[in-house]
């Protein structure tokens, strides 16, 4: 596999980042996950806004303009014959070459990484056809979950806790009220109703979700963005997550409930198909 590192391509075994890089040793990084079908990307656009976004908010440069990144994208996309999968990027700090908690000087260049990952069956997931079962946990991460930092320790512990416990995946909970999935946003439709969390600096801003919450009213369903607890989700009459690496993920159980038949809800599935048809069409 080919990857990209400081303006490198490389063969993956021979790319390099430094020790001391405060991506690797404080998590000061930000990402971006985009999604591939018919080899090409999907809602690239809203990807780089995201990433502008959060760079902004850390303080943090730039490594390149939108354009090159696009470039690098599709180019990493051809060269690793990707036809359905995702391109990881990374932006971190950087360093000037030693271990401190003060940001380095200004003038220090940040590091940027993208790798390809070849998912096949990344639109007709089997997991997408069977639903996933969500179990609840505490949200204890940090207070500025819009800005899409690497700081994924939690999230990849709740995922661990949702595998032991047989499940595919955790719903967090924050003053009693669900926050997000562990790396998705979360909804439940009740008597034809969909419901989510409204935008704050308590969750991501997912791009799935605003593309999916645009396509749900222009095909006249009813949205409610507002808090909720796992109680309602409970008992809803289907329930599913958002995310650039899933799209429409079905939801069939919650802590051992199970939601109707246990079987991906009609509107879910309405959803996903409408969501990736638009997105093949709007693919660059
Ligand atoms: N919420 C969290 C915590 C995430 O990590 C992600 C994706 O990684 C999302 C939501 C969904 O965002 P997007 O639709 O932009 O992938």
């Amino acid at each position: 596999r080919t990857v990209y590192v400081n303006g490198d391509y490389l063969p993956e075994d021979e790319a390099k980042i430094s020790v001391f890089d405060r991506g690797f040793l404080m998590a000061d990084a930000v990402y971006e996950v985009t999604s591939v079908l018919d080899g090409k990307l999907i809602d690239f656009d809203g990807h780089a806004v995201r990433l502008e976004r959060s760079l902004r908010e850390l303080d943090m440069a730039a490594p390149c303009s939108k354009d090159e990144l696009l470039e690098i994208h599709r180019k990493l996309v051809a060269e690793n014959g990707i036809v359905e999968g995702l391109v990881y990027l990374q932006v971190t700090r950087g360093s000037d070459g030693d271990r401190d908690f003060l940001f380095p000087a200004p003038e220090t260049k940040p590091g940027i990484v993208l790798f390809t990952q070849n998912k096949p069956n990344l639109a007709d997931s089997p997991a997408s056809k069977k639903g996933a079962k969500i179990i609840s946990i505490e949200d204890i991460r940090w207070g500025r979950r819009d800005i899409k930092t690497t700081q994924l320790l939690y999230p990849s512990m709740g995922k661990m806790m949702a595998k032991k416990a047989g499940c595919d995946d955790a719903w967090m909970v924050e003053d009693g009220y669900v926050t997000e999935g562990t790396s998705n946003n979360a909804y439940f439709i009740k008597n034809g109703t969909i419901v989510t969390r409204p935008l704050s600096t308590d969750i991501l801003h997912g791009i799935t979700r605003k593309a999916v919450l645009r396509l749900a009213e222009e095909a006249q369903m009813k949205i409610e963005e507002r808090l909720f607890t796992v109680d309602e989700a409970k008992e809803a009459d289907e329930a599913f997550t958002t995310s650039a690496s899933a799209f429409v993920m079905p939801v069939v159980e919650i802590d051992g409930v199970q939601l109707g038949d246990g079987t991906p809800g009609p509107i879910a599935k309405r959803l996903r198909e409408i969501y990736l048809d638009e997105s093949r069409k709007t693919a660059v």
